[in-house]
């Protein structure tokens, strides 16, 4: 299954000269690889790119014993950007920390690049306002986007262990602060949500003066507005319209994320982007895992995998145009009728597919 070592397109290896965008694809487990194969259809459809698929995850530690070797982090650096389904399953599930778990190859994937932007848009589509757990009146014109730093804080600190005692140390420098800051206010278009815990952490009380400082110094004209992160989970719920960019650390935006994601109904209609700094390879994946309870069976909701190839286009290749065309296409199917299970509907993953092309 897997192309690795060269770079392909239209069955044949390119030449380095012709090959304008290069992409690693890293399909991992369960579902990946169902709803990565239909992705490069719709790549197809509005561009010319290559692609090199590698191992990742639980599929690499069966194959090698390591989720993420040194020879797939090094094909990922000389990418143009890295598309990854998910990765994980009930095979690899173990709480042995001498075993290897397909989630280091994600932390391993992040470091390795030093993507320490993690961007979510939720944006819930017209098409599904009746799939939300939430009233329609609250969500409507919900268009927010969490903007996560991701290399730092709690999950990457020193941890300690005894029989009956456990630690993890959370540190940010000013320098993680500001860059994450920049990238938050960069993608604003009217407020910037910072969220923290500034009354119970020092951490935060760092965090709220380094986002003041930058936004007096360079980001003026966008509106700022600091949160304790209690208050933001109930915002929201209560009132998500609110929101324009939510800017917030690693372990608060992991858990935010994922309650903003509710908002738009199924988990499989989320994209995200990881960043770093310029002129290194983004990642882009879906929000979703591996749904092992689906997997094999063809149904699984490629859309958040395609909107995922969307931001890639956008923030990897600079693509604008090409993103868009997804975008309205994915619109366009939804609007249309197209449901997958998960929407309430009967859509194969191969018919979900057809119907966004059909508008490409
Ligand atoms: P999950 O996101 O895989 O699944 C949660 C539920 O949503 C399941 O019922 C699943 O069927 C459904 N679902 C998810 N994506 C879907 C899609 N595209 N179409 C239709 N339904 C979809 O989360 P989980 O069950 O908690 O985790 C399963 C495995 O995935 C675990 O091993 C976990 O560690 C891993 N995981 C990986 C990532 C990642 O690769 N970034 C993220 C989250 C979880």
């Amino acid at each position: 299954m897997p192309r690795g070592g060269t770079f392909v397109r239209g069955g044949g290896p390119i030449g380095s000269a012709a090959v304008s965008h290069r992409i690693v694809t890293l399909p991992g487990d369960g579902i990946g690889p169902e709803i990565l194969a239909p992705t490069l259809q719709v790549l197809d459809a509005v561009g010319d790119f290559a692609y090199e698929e590698h191992l990742f995850g639980g599929a690499s530690i069966d194959a090698g014993g390591t989720a993420l070797t040194d020879e797939v982090l090094d094909a990922c650096k000389r990418s143009d950007a890295v598309l990854l389904a998910a990765v994980g399953g009930p095979k690899w599930d173990t709480t042995d920390p001498d075993v290897p778990r397909p989630e280091q190859g994600l932390l391993g994937l992040r470091k390795g690049l030093g993507l320490y932007a993690n961007l979510r848009p939720v944006r819930p589509l017209p098409a599904l306002y009746d799939a939300s757990p939430l009233r329609r009146d609250i969500i409507e014109r919900t268009d927010l986007l969490v903007v996560r730093e991701l290399t730092g804080g709690i999950y990457f600190g020193d941890k300690t262990r005894t029989a009956d005692t456990a630690s993890d140390l959370c540190s940010y420098s000013r320098e993680e602060v500001e860059r994450i800051a920049r990238v938050a206010f960069r993608s604003a278009r009217s407020r910037v949500t910072s969220v923290d815990k500034a009354n119970v952490l020092e951490t935060s009380r760092l965090w709220r003066e380094v986002v003041s400082d930058l936004h007096g110094r360079e980001f003026p004209n966008i509106e700022l507005q600091h949160v304790l992160v209690d208050n933001a989970a109930m915002m929201l719920v209560s009132s998500p319209r609110h929101f324009d960019v939510i800017l917030t650390e690693n372990m608060f935006g992991d858990i935010l994320s994922d309650e903003a994601a509710m908002l738009t109904g199924s988990i499989g209609m989320l994209p995200s982007a990881s960043l770093g700094e310029s002129g290194t390879p983004g990642v882009f994946e879906p929000v979703h895992g591996s749904a092992p309870d689906i997997a094999g069976q063809g149904i699984a909701n490629p859309l958040a995998m395609f909107l995922s190839a969307a931001m890639m286009l956008r923030h990897g290749l600079g693509l604008p145009d090409a993103a868009a065309s997804v975008e309205s296409a994915v619109d366009k199917a939804l609007d249309q009728g197209l449901r997958t299970p998960d929407l309430g509907g009967n859509a194969s993953t191969a018919e979900a597919t057809q119907a966004v092309l059909a508008h490409l």
